[in-house]
Formats: structure tokens, C-alpha cells, sequence
């Protein structure tokens, strides 16, 4: 257990041990000053309207607890987990309250209500039952209990069917303090997706039907979707840790993380050499080749055709990616460079976190969230 006042913890909230410097294989480096300048960007957007930071899957990948200990300097006092354990997790890692409140997006198990409680937790209701669990609960503790009511305006995902709210609607909230209707976005990042729109009107008509409340709709890329889909809260994850909310635009946020790996081996190869499991790659012409340690055990895709860079050149991925090495093609580079325990860059200035993103076939949020646990994690700007 952290004392509330403790130094920034340096392991991600699951306990994972820390790993120094000198003895990890790759060093990700997480920026808590862009973080918190990614935040006050969102805020000016949001003109006066309040900005919570969602923090789900370990803050995407990044440290829940570090990331929540930045905003709360800028004076976030709202983040949203997605599950109950993670929000147990992040309440144990700022320390007792009074702190601030954290939501638990995907509901409550039936039977964890009172492990909620314990934490001091506030379930999202996705569901007529959920709500009953948590009224159960609030009559249990003998007093009110803070939730945030979620409806389906047209995701399908998570929240109470549109067919289904007048229903509850009619059910006694007693013991309940609703502190906002929610709902979220399934298009937010095409901005002329006509479904942006319909489900803005869904979300009007849905909260009218519940009792009173403030609305929150917008996710970073809502937030982008102009003031008609702010309401009186927005929940930005994406933006906060870099991500370009707005994918057909210039990104205008500042990036946050940047990923380097160490050469662990360096080698020339013959004209003709089989390169890596299964030789899915033959060297044509003499090579020579640098071996990073990491490897699809840090979460970079086993099928990722890729590049790392070094001084500003590409090093293209050769061969398949193994568990904990990569095999790149270093032959651009003057002579002895990269020299072994060298660094090369994954992610960073070179190479954007959405362009290696696109390497790979996949979206940054994929790579933040696959991010492994061995790397030496550096946070600056805290
Ligand atoms: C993940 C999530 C967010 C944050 O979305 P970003 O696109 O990362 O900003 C907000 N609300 C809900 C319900 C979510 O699941």
C-alpha cells in the first residue's frame, strides 16, 4: 500500500516489478508534462466544461496511477476504469480519499458491490439489474451511493438499451446519486459519419426520459465533434496519451511516448542466408543486421511488417518478429552502427505512435494497450 504522498510509483499498478536501465532489453519513456499539456489542450477546447481522464487498461498501457497523479495536478478529479479491478487497483496505488472519483465503465459483477463500496468506487449502471444490485447496495451502507447511468444511444455495446430506459426510468432510484447520464460514441473519429449525429439525438431524447442529470457523451475524438457534444463532461483517453483524436487531420496533440530498444547482437550475413524462424526472409546480396531485444512478448505484433530507425534512417524489420527479438536490416548505416547495446527507435520523434501504429496494421491504441511489462519505464515531465 502507497502512501498518498510517496514519489511517483515507478511499476505500473499491477506490482510488476521494475526493471533498471542497464538491465532492460528496451526503455519506454512516458512524458507526464505532454500528458498534462495534452489535458489543458482538451480543457481550452472544452471552454469551461469539465474533463475527466479515462484510464482504463492501466491508463492505456502507460501507468495508471503515474498518469492519474499527473492530471490531478491540473485538477482532474474524475477517471473512468473499465474494470472493477483496475479501479481497486488505481485506488490503492493514490491512497485513501478523500480522492477522487473513479468510475468503473463496464458496470459491477453481480456479488462486487460490495468490493466497490470498499474502494470507494462508483459503478457505471449499464442495466436495470445492475441498477437493483447497487440500490441493494446503497440501502445496505445505509446512505446514498454516487453512480453514473449509462444508455445505448446506438453503439450496441455497453449501456441500457434504448428500448429499455423508459422502463427504468420508472424504477426508484432511491439511495442512488445519479452524477451524470453517459453514454458513448461509435464513429466520434469520422466527423462527417452521419451516426455522430443520430446518436447525439438518441442521447437528448434517452436522458430527458431519467431523472435529472448532468450528460457526458464525448470521448476525445467528441470532444472534437464541436460544443453541441460536450455537455457538462467530456472523457478523453486516447488524446491524453498522444493519440491523434482527429485521423484526418494534423494531430494536435503532443506525443507522449516514445519506445527504444537495445541492440543485442549485431552480424553480417551472406548473400543467400535464411533470416529468422521459418527463413520467410533470404538475405539478397551481403547484409548486415542488428538484433533488438523485443519481441512480440512486449506486445509488438508477431505478423508486424515494420521499421525501427536510428539516426534518422529506416531499419526495416527482417524475417519474422520472435517472442523477444527482432532481426532489422541495419545495412544503410555507416559501418559498426548501431554498436550493440545501441539504442534504436520504435516510437518516437522518426516514427509517430498512429505511423507505427499503421506499420503494423493496427490503431495506437492497440500498441499502447499490448505494451509489455519488461521495459524500463522512464517518466519524465511529472
Ligand atoms: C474508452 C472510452 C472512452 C475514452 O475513449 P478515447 O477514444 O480513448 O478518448 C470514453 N468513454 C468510454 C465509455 C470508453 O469506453
Amino acid at each position: 500500500m502507497k502512501d498518498a504522498k510517496a514519489p511517483l510509483p515507478k511499476a505500473d499498478v499491477s506490482g510488476s516489478q521494475p526493471v533498471s536501465e542497464a538491465a532492460a532489453g528496451a526503455i519506454l519513456t512516458i512524458d507526464l508534462g505532454a500528458i498534462r499539456e495534452n489535458y489543458r489542450r482538451l480543457k481550452a477546447r472544452l471552454a469551461g466544461v469539465r474533463c475527466a481522464g479515462v484510464l482504463k487498461a492501466d491508463g492505456y498501457g502507460l501507468g495508471a496511477a503515474p498518469v492519474a497523479s499527473a492530471l490531478m495536478k491540473e485538477g482532474c478529479d474524475i477517471f473512468f476504469v473499465a474494470l472493477l479491478g483496475e479501479g481497486i487497483a488505481l485506488r490503492k496505488a493514490l491512497g485513501p480519499g478523500p480522492g477522487p472519483d473513479i468510475f468503473v465503465l463496464n458496470g459491477l459483477p453481480p456479488g462486487s458491490e460490495s468490493e466497490a463500496l470498499a474502494a470507494g468506487l462508483h459503478p457505471v449502471i449499464n442495466s436495470a439489474a445492475q441498477l437493483r444490485a447497487w440500490r441493494e447496495a446503497a440501502r445496505a451502507a445505509g446512505r446514498k451511493l454516487p453512480a453514473a447511468i449509462q444508455v445505448d444511444s446506438g453503439m450496441s455495446r455497453l449501456g441500457v438499451p434504448r428500448e429499455d430506459v423508459e422502463a427504468l426510468a420508472k424504477d426508484a432510484f432511491d439511495g442512488i446519486d445519479i452524477r451524470f447520464v453517459m453514454s458513448h460514441l461509435a464513429c466520434a473519429d469520422e466527423p462527417r459519419n452521419p451516426a455522430n449525429e443520430a446518436q447525439r439525438l438518441a442521447f437528448e431524447r434517452l436522458r430527458k426520459i431519467l431523472p435529472k442529470a448532468p450528460a457526458s457523451l464525448a470521448n476525445s475524438s467528441g470532444i472534437f465533434l464541436g460544443s453541441a457534444y460536450h455537455y457538462d463532461l467530456a472523457r478523453p483517453g486516447a488524446a491524453l496519451y498522444g493519440i491523434n483524436p482527429t485521423p484526418s487531420e494534423t494531430n494536435p496533440m503532443l506525443p507522449v511516448v516514445r519506445l527504444q530498444a537495445k541492440v543485442a547482437q549485431t552480424r553480417g550475413v551472406e548473400d543467400g542466408a535464411g533470416i529468422g524462424y521459418g527463413h520467410t526472409h533470404h538475405a539478397r546480396g551481403p547484409l548486415r543486421l542488428a538484433t533488438i531485444s523485443l519481441g512480440y512478448a512486449d506486445g509488438w505484433h508477431r505478423r508486424a511488417a515494420s521499421a525501427a530507425w536510428f539516426d534518422g534512417v529506416r531499419l526495416p524489420f527482417v524475417g519474422r518478429v520472435s517472442m523477444d527479438s527482432i532481426i532489422l536490416d541495419v545495412s544503410a548505416l555507416p559501418a559498426g552502427k548501431p554498436g550493440e547495446g545501441e539504442l534504436v527507435e520504435l516510437i518516437g520523434p522518426s516514427q509517430s505512435l498512429d505511423d507505427a501504429a499503421a506499420h503494423a496494421g493496427t490503431i495506437g491504441y492497440e500498441v499502447l494497450a499490448s505494451l509489455g511489462s519488461r521495459f524500463h519505464r522512464h517518466y519524465v515531465g511529472g
